[in-house]
């Protein structure tokens, strides 16, 4: 079978990089789709206008309605059509980015990814989840290509929440344990062919950055300012993650954190918190060394992602729940499947109640 490593044709990065939005963009088309949200316009609008001033490009804003959904999509292609876009630049975060990537998709032109935060490795993705309305999971959009552009401005990313940030490294610890496992049991990646081995490379890099620079990001993100730190991480949540998982596969980790998602007492996380448990418990599933799982719950604990049920929220552990999660984590098509052994509910749960006791054990 082949190997593949996909990633968007740009990735940008650096301090006030927004105010060249002009001079990145100006070869991808001539009338531009701006969306962003209501609160995210009053703060960028003036910078993009700014940065187009007396250019003979035009400048379409629209406010984003919350929900990545078809009728969300729909309705912004016919604004497109009515103005004639040739591209789409999104300005916010995962809905609002993933919503951009649709319709560029479906209008055929190319499209401008600016994340204000660093809390997920989607943004480099050639993928758009889609929900209902209502906000209830719909299904994935698998697109043909990744993004034009993906540019990050770590001014900006860097006045969102610390815990933003976090939660980022908390989705990114998980991509160089996934891809390891499937590097071993020669599981595909999200393209369907095997991992390049420098997909890999960088899952690898992302994992080392982050033990080297989470805890000093952090710290400087605290105190509202940007360091090496800052932009080594952001980089590693948002491109070596990003690379690391699409092209270097995924596997227990994110089939755990889907599994949590049934659970009520866990609502209130974000997708990086519930993964990096996730990653613990695949640690746990693998049997890896103790010095290993250590590395992992240490890094976790000085950053203050979860390393504990409790600390998910979950105030007392029923079995019937955790059995659910581990059903759920296991449902048919699941990444946990891409693990190099046999996976079955009963061994997941036996690995979320190990994974909490050996947590329970550092707090
Ligand atoms: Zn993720």
């Amino acid at each position: 079978m082949a190997k593949i490593i996909m990633s968007p044709s740009k990735y940008i990065q650096g301090n006030g990089e927004l105010k060249k939005l002009y001079a990145h963009t100006a070869n991808l088309g001539t009338t531009f789709l701006v969306l962003a949200t209501e609160g995210g316009m009053k703060r960028i609008k003036h910078i993009v206008e700014e940065s187009f001033k007396d250019q003979s490009k035009k400048l379409v804003f629209e406010i984003f309605n919350k929900e990545c959904s078809k009728e969300e999509i729909n309705r912004l292609i016919e604004i497109c059509k009515s103005n004639g876009c040739d591209a789409v630049i999104g300005i916010g975060g995962g809905k609002l980015l993933d919503t951009a990537k649709a319709v560029s998709y479906y209008e055929k032109m190319p499209v401008v990814i600016v994340p204000t935060i660093a809390s997920t490795d989607a943004p480099c993705s050639a993928l758009s989840v889609l929900y209902t309305p209502e906000g209830v999971f719909d299904q994935y959009l698998v697109l043909p290509k990744n993004p034009e552009m993906v540019l990050m401005d770590t001014d900006i990313i860097a006045k969102a929440p610390a815990r933003l940030l976090v939660a980022g490294m908390g989705d990114a610890l998980a991509t160089y344990f996934e891809a390891r496992a499937c590097d071993i049991s020669k599981a595909t990646n999200m393209a369907g062919l095997l991992p390049a081995k420098s997909a890999y490379a960088l899952a690898q890099l992302c994992y080392e950055t982050l033990l080297e620079e989470g805890l000093k990001a952090k710290l400087a993100l605290e105190n509202k300012v940007v360091t090496p730190a800052v932009e080594n991480i952001i980089e590693a949540n948002t491109y070596l993650s990003g690379i690391g998982f699409e092209s270097g596969g995924l596997a227990a980790a994110h089939a755990i954190h889907n599994g949590f998602t049934v659970l009520k007492e866990c609502h209130h996380l974000y997708h990086g918190e519930k993964v990096a448990f996730g990653t613990l418990v695949q640690l746990v599933m693998e049997n890896c060394s103790m010095e290993e799982i250590e590395e992992v719950i240490q890094f976790c604990k000085s950053i203050e992602l979860p390393i504990t049920l409790g600390q998910m929220g979950v105030k007392e552990v029923k079995p019937k729940e955790i059995m659910e999660v581990a059903k759920a984590s296991c449902a048919e098509g699941e990444t946990i499947y891409n693990m190099p052994f046999e996976v079955t509910a009963e061994s997941v749960y036996a690995a979320i109640l190990t994974a909490d006791a050996i947590g329970k054990r550092y707090l």
